[in-house]
């Protein structure tokens, strides 16, 4: 993989909206294996890969993960090994699968409550064989993921810059809460007035909060910004009303969103992540009466996932 994302940057445009100017940031157009977040993040884990003397990449996931695709796809383009730990419960036949499959990495599964203890004994497997594994947390989390949606932060406010506009609001999906860490910490680091909204796919607002403040006082310590807890505690707004019935389980109006978004706007959408977020900012919209504003909207891909949908044959229903 060589993508150099300083040199790139994805698509920003406006699609039609009658409430609201509603700009689309296709981070699903990163250039590797679908794109999305995870290619985001991959890229700032393979420089670290690069950086040591490491020869094989481990790595955890579901079926559906877009991570694990995008880890393997890595150690194929460069001929490594590569093994995903993942939990038996969510082993479902999906292309992501596929992909993992195809890219030759090797699968564990095992069940979710085994997941821990199975990396730590394969890594010590592995190095006990004279290898030097590369861990990579589940869903690209850690410092690392963050700063890769720092990044991507410094690339909204440059495109912000040349169009002489400023977003009001940012939304997006949030699931490890990694990319909203990103986000919030550049946002506190150039202190701008906006809002940041996470809509949650599958964590309540409790636990997938304080996972996200978590990852941004331990980015923000590691480069020694002055911590205010006060002012990181009121960016952080992470909505968990519209996780419908879970992680990959339908909320009320996705299907028809998804469908329509396809339709009118040629805008691939999963339900799993992307669909649900994009409903959920719709009726965050609604419920909060939000006219006139400037809203961005991040795709973060999952493409492959909208493939499992539409052969499932909901697209056509
Ligand atoms: C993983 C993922 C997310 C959530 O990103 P986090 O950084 O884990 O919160 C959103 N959208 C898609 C398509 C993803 O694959």
């Amino acid at each position: 993989m060589e993508l150099k994302l300083e040199n790139y940057e994805t698509p920003v445009y406006e699609i039609e909206n009658s409430i609201n100017h509603i700009y689309i940031k296709r981070e699903d157009f990163i250039p590797f294996s679908f794109g999305g977040n995870k290619a985001r993040k991959a890229e700032y884990f393979i420089k670290d890969f690069d950086s040591g003397n490491y020869d094989v990449l481990v790595t955890y996931g579901s079926s559906s993960s877009n991570h694990c695709r995008i880890i393997a796809n890595i150690a194929s383009s460069r001929g490594i090994r590569c093994i995903i730990i993942s939990p038996s419960e969510e082993s479902k036949n999906t292309f992501n699968k596929e992909f993992m499959r195809f890219f030759g990495s090797e699968i564990i599964a095992v069940p979710v409550q085994n997941v821990h203890e199975t990396i730590e004994n394969k890594l010590q497997e592995l190095r006990s064989k004279g290898l030097s594994p590369y861990f990579i947390p589940g869903g690209g989390h850690g410092n690392l993921g963050t700063q890769a949606y720092v990044d991507c932060y410094k690339e909204i406010k440059k495109f912000e810059e040349r169009k002489k506009i400023v977003f009001d609001y940012i939304f997006f999906a949030t699931g490890t809460g990694t990319t909203q860490a990103g986000l919030i910490c550049g946002q506190y680091i150039y202190n701008d007035d906006r809002k940041i909204i996470g809509i949650s796919i599958a964590r309540n607002k409790q636990y997938g909060k304080n996972i996200v403040l978590e990852s941004i006082n331990d980015y923000l310590k590691l480069y020694n910004y002055p911590i205010n807890e006060d002012v990181i505690n009121k960016m952080t707004h992470f909505e968990d009303k519209y996780v419908g019935h879970g992680y990959g389980k339908d909320g009320s109006r996705i299907k028809e969103i998804i469908n329509e978004m396809m339709m009118k706007n040629g805008i691939p959408m999963d339900q799993t992540y992307v669909g649900k977020a994009y409903s959920g900012m719709l009726q965050y919209i609604q419920e909060n009466n939000i006219s006139g504003k400037n809203i961005l909207f991040l795709h973060t891909g999952g493409t492959p996932l909208f493939f499992d949908y539409f052969l499932d044959g909901i697209g056509y229903k």
